[in-house]
């Protein structure tokens, strides 16, 4: 008998990484929510329960509810789904916590339905609750959460996603400092025009990062890891962010950028052991200001959604 119920891990993303605004994303693997979704005879989608932050149950204000009648309306299931959130990802901390629910509830669905849409229709899905959340329709999150690892949107229409390799000793350090910074904020004030010679800067490290990535050049994936666009302007918005990225470099960082539209700021390591390092030295730069934080360390999660078996088994 096909199960009617899961249970599933859905992981934080670090979303832009530097030089690679709206098109480049990486799956987190120690941080995320969980979520349990069910299928049930009527049809709809129902959220029976929310915990760890206050977020909406009404579907349509909630992105898990949005992005799974998305599916639904493409499907020709006739009955709808029970979903339960929950959060450990905090909204508006710039690692894709609507992300997360988004691409966990159509993952799932797909999974409970006996997986009738491809990653990529998964992807158009759950950027239905993107577009709730932020006003765009951007994949960046929720691309590397329902593939897993790196991942590049070549082209949003068509929709077209590219999987990259992630190097095996790869970690991320990420530190979210407790203020706020609302992403159509951090929209509002970008530029719409660059420069031929920004551009030229900018694809040359697109272009760097891919290579790094798949070559395992760590030094290159550093020098790579810059951004002429976005975070000049942005990094206004977050206090301590040049001594933070100045620290962690100091620290042994391969580079350091703003993740997603902020306030969390993100560094890659080559191993572990630097990667605690560099989160040490960051956190030290909030303690300084006053200003409180979390951090979390993770290696790069290549797999992306997964069901939980049991209790924290295959995580
Ligand atoms: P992040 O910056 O961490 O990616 P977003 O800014 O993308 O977070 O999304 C947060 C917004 O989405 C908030 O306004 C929040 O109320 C809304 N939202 C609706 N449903 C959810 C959900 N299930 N999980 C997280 N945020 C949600």
């Amino acid at each position: 008998m096909k199960n009617s119920q899961i249970k599933i891990f859905c992981p934080a993303t670090i979303a832009n990484i530097s030089c690679g605004f709206d098109v480049l994303g990486v799956a987190l693997d120690s941080v995320g929510d969980e979520m349990i979704v069910k299928k049930v005879p009527q049809k709809g989608i129902f959220i029976t329960k929310i915990t760890g932050q206050n977020l909406p149950l009404e579907t349509s204000k909630n992105v898990a509810g949005v992005a799974g009648t998305a599916l639904l309306k493409a499907s020709d299931y006739t009955g709808g789904f029970e979903i339960e959130i929950h959060k450990h990802i905090k909204p508006g901390s710039g690692i894709g916590s609507s992300a997360a629910s988004s691409a966990g509830a159509v993952w799932a669905m797909n999974h409970l339905l006996g997986n009738p849409f491809n990653t990529t229709e998964l992807v158009q899905f759950a950027m239905e609750g993107e577009r709730l959340a932020s006003e765009v329709a951007h994949a960046d999150n929720v691309a590397p959460a329902l593939f897993g690892g790196f991942t590049l949107v070549r082209s949003y229409a068509p929709l077209d996603i590219i999987d990259i390799p992630s190097p095996s000793e790869l970690f991320a350090t990420i530190i979210h400092p407790q203020i706020e910074v609302k992403t159509s904020d951090s929209r509002k004030i970008l530029k719409t025009k660059i420069s031929m010679a920004t551009g030229i800067k900018q694809w040359g490290n697109v272009g760097g990062l891919i290579a790094g990535l798949f070559k395992e050049d760590y030094d290159l994936i550093g020098r790579s890891l810059v951004d002429h666009i976005v975070e000049p302007i942005r990094s206004i918005l977050i206090p301590g962010f040049e001594g933070v990225k100045k620290a962690s470099l100091d620290a042994g960082a391969l580079g350091c950028g703003i993740s997603g539209s902020g306030p969390s700021i993100f560094t890659f390591s080559k191993g572990r052991e630097t990667a605690y390092k560099v989160g040490e030295a960051m956190k030290g730069v909030y303690q300084k200001i006053g200003i409180d934080y979390d951090v979390h360390v993770s290696k790069i999660n290549i797999k992306g959604i997964k069901e939980i078996r049991k209790r924290t088994e295959d995580r």
